[in-house]
């Protein structure tokens, strides 16, 4: 891949005090989608502005393909660079179509008008934005959001190669956010359109972007991957904020939880704990579990169960079995032997059904192992039993073992601190 741009130890300083940007150097390949992160004053629309020559680096240089951005003529590189700055302030009254025009200017000669082929771009443009309904009103009368796809849309009227974004999401309801976020993909992936964009939102960034370029004070912290770059290690060091990273179902990249002090482990607590769970019984205490540093698995679980799904997103380790089927005598059995090595095991309260009796039999085997089995029982046997009357029998077996029982999930949780400061 050919680089496209590349940024060659740039540093600038508004004045004499205050030096901004620190010999940044970075190259973006054709056809990425890279998103500047770093915290609030780390220097990401300066960074943006040098590069788009608004601002003028003290040192350094930026090169688009083989171009010296700072010796090209601004309408040359408004053929090559578009941007989407953080706060577009339109005074005059235009309407939506006459400023989406205004990306066809670096075209246009001094003595022709616009042609139909500028009129054609601009429709498509404004097709590709959604903005088409707009095309007679006043970009005054529209709302943040619609104002932004505007702005959007005169800069891909320029036909650009690279495409600069200063925050475009920020102060936008979600729904937009994530409308903005898959229209820039495929503008990537279907134009080959390459993207640098500044984005606050770490998780919006991790989901939808090749990479990520992490600016702490004015200088580049890291650059790769979202797997690489957001760590607990880095967003802790640059945004000093206590973060679990879990993995985002389906797709797998990094998300970012931010977390109370008080729950963050300084380390995985050395207890493991196995949750027999199912249908969004195990949800809640399996995400406490996992915030509090224990090593926790699951099972027997359906896939695409929501204790499946919520697991998954957490790594945590899940004895499954496929969507609705009965759990089989294997997965029964994958059970017991992970049981075997855990030191606590949670039963939650579960409606039980044919399906799933080998759960309760498991946690039955469990107790008779002499693993400590916590017991959370708070609908009562009667009212969960659909099996017509043979969990209940069993239920009554376990209870007849004098296992811990309890009514609610944080007495699990307090049980379990407890014991883990003794
Ligand atoms: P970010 O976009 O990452 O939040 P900025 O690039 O806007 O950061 O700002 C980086 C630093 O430069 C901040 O400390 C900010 O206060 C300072 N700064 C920004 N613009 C100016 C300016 N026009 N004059 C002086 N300092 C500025
Ligand atoms: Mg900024």
């Amino acid at each position: 891949m050919a680089v496209k741009l590349k940024v060659d130890k740039l540093s600038y300083k508004y004045n004499e005090l205050t030096k901004i940007l620190k010999g940044v150097s970075f190259a973006i390949e054709q056809g990425e989608f890279i998103a500047l992160i770093g915290p609030n004053g780390s220097g990401k629309s300066t960074l943006l502005k040098n590069i788009n020559s608004i601002l003028k680096p003290d040192q350094g240089k930026v090169y688009l393909d083989e171009l010296d951005l700072q010796k090209l003529a601004k309408k040359e590189m408004a053929k090559r660079l578009a941007v989407v700055p953080q706060n577009t302030t339109i005074n005059f009254d235009f309407t939506v179509e006459e400023i989406v025009l205004m990306g066809r200017a670096p075209y246009l000669s001094r003595f022709k008008g616009e042609s139909s082929q500028d009129y054609q771009i601009v429709r498509e443009a404004m097709e590709l934005t959604n903005t088409t309904q707009f095309a007679d009103r006043r970009i005054n009368q529209l709302s943040g959001g619609e104002r932004q796809r505007v702005i959007l849309a005169r800069a891909l009227a320029q036909q650009p190669e690279v495409l600069l974004l200063d925050e475009p999401t920020s102060n936008l309801d979600i729904n937009y956010q994530l409308e903005m976020m898959e229209l820039l993909r495929k503008l990537n992936r279907e134009q080959e359109l390459t993207i640098l964009i500044v984005i606050h939102d770490l998780n919006l960034a991790s989901q939808y972007c090749d990479k990520l370029l992490l600016l702490n004070q004015g200088q580049i912290y890291g650059f790769g991957t979202p797997e690489e770059i957001i760590t607990a290690e880095n967003i802790e060091e640059v945004y000093g904020s206590k973060v679990i990273i879990r993995r985002n179902y389906p797709s797998n990249r990094p998300y970012v939880t931010l977390v109370d002090n008080c729950y963050l482990p300084n380390q995985q607590l050395d207890h493991k704990v196995h949750l027999i769970c199912g249908g969004g019984s195990g949800r809640k205490l399996m995400e406490n579990l996992v915030e509090m540093g224990y090593q926790v698995s699951c099972g027997v679980v359906n896939k695409q169960d929501s204790d499946w799904e919520v697991a998954k997103s957490y790594g945590v380790e899940i004895i499954s079995e496929a969507p609705f089927r009965s759990i089989s005598k294997e997965q029964h059995q994958a059970n017991l032997a992970k049981i075997k090595g855990v030191d606590t095991v949670v039963l939650a309260d579960i409606p039980f059904g044919p399906g799933n009796l080998l759960n309760l039999e498991a946690a039955l085997w469990a107790i008779k192992e002499g693993k400590e089995v916590i017991i959370i029982d708070q609908v009562g046997i009667e009212d969960k039993d659909y099996t017509a009357g043979k969990g209940s029998s069993l239920f009554r077996k376990l209870l007849d073992e004098d296992p811990l029982v309890v009514k609610e999930k944080y007495e699990v949780l307090e049980m379990l601190n407890q014991k883990i400061k003794m």
